[in-house]
C-alpha cells in the first residue's frame, strides 16, 4: 500500500509534465520555437511565469484556487484532473501488480498513452514521438522477456494491430473513395498489440469501436460525415485491456 502511494506520488509528478506535453508537442509539431523545458511554464495569458510553489502538481492549481496568480485568468481544472488521473493509474497499476518489470514497463506506456489521448482530442493527431516509442518499449520489452506475452506473440499482435484497420481502410477507401482510419491510430493498435498480445488486442479492438459508436450516437449534434478522431476510445480501451483482460 505504501509503495503504491509513492508511485502515486510519481505519478502526479508524472501527469504535470504530461501536461506539458499535451501543451506543447502539437506546437512543437507545427514548427514553434519552443521545447519541452523551454520556455519555463508561464501563464498563457499574461506570460508570467509560474513560481516554483505553484508548479507544485495538483496542490499548484489549489493553492492558487485555479486562476493565475498575477493576471487572475482562469487556469483549466484538466492540468490537476490530468496529475489526478495519471496518479490513480499508477497507485492502481502498482496495486494489482506490484513492483515488476512488466508494472514498470506498464508505467512507461500509460505515460504515453495519457498524451496520445489529449493530443488526439484536441488535435486529431496521434505524434509517431509518442506512437512509435510506445510500440518500441512494447515489443523491446517482450524481446527482453519482460513483456506481458510471449515474444512471438508480441511481435505478431503488433502485425496484426497494424495489419487489420490497414486493411479495413483499404477496403473503405475503395468502397468509398474516403479516407478511413489515419496512420497513426494503426500505429497505435500495433503498439497496444505488441503489449497487450493477441487476445487482449481483439477483445481492445471491440471495446474501442463499442465505445465510438455508443458515444457517435450519444452526440448526434455531430454532423455526419464529420471525421472524429478514433484514438481516445483506443486508448480508453487499451487502459481497460490492462486492467481487466491481462
Ligand atoms: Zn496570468
Amino acid at each position: 500500500m505504501l509503495v503504491s502511494l509513492f508511485f502515486a506520488l510519481v505519478g502526479a509528478i508524472v501527469g504535470s509534465f504530461i501536461n506539458v506535453v499535451i501543451y506543447r508537442l502539437p506546437r512543437i509539431l507545427r514548427g514553434e520555437s519552443i521545447n519541452l523545458s523551454l520556455p519555463a511554464s508561464h501563464c498563457p495569458q499574461c506570460k508570467t511565469p509560474v513560481n516554483i510553489r505553484h508548479n507544485i502538481p495538483l496542490l499548484g492549481w489549489l493553492l492558487l484556487r485555479g486562476r493565475c496568480h498575477h493576471c487572475k485568468q482562469r487556469i483549466s481544472p484538466r492540468y490537476p484532473l490530468i496529475e489526478l488521473l495519471v496518479a490513480g493509474l499508477f497507485f492502481l497499476t502498482i496495486y494489482l501488480h506490484g513492483v515488476t518489470p512488466q508494472a514498470l514497463i506498464a508505467l512507461l506506456i500509460i505515460s504515453l498513452l495519457v498524451p496520445l489521448f489529449f493530443i488526439d482530442l484536441d488535435t486529431s493527431l496521434l505524434p509517431n514521438r509518442l506512437t512509435l516509442p510506445l510500440l518500441a518499449i512494447a515489443a523491446g520489452s517482450a524481446l527482453c522477456g519482460y513483456g506481458l506475452v510471449s515474444w512471438q506473440e508480441s511481435l505478431l499482435a503488433a502485425a496484426t494491430g497494424f495489419a487489420l484497420p490497414w486493411l479495413s481502410d483499404r477496403f473503405y477507401r475503395w468502397r468509398s473513395g474516403k479516407a478511413g482510419m489515419g496512420m497513426g491510430d494503426m500505429k497505435l493498435f500495433a503498439g497496444v498489440g505488441a503489449w497487450l498480445g493477441l487476445e487482449a488486442l481483439f477483445q481492445v479492438m471491440l471495446v474501442a469501436s463499442l465505445l465510438a459508436i455508443i458515444s457517435a450516437l450519444c452526440i448526434l449534434r455531430r454532423k455526419v460525415g464529420e471525421t472524429f478522431p478514433f484514438g481516445p476510445y483506443l486508448v480508453l480501451a487499451s487502459v481497460i485491456g490492462f486492467f481487466c483482460f491481462i
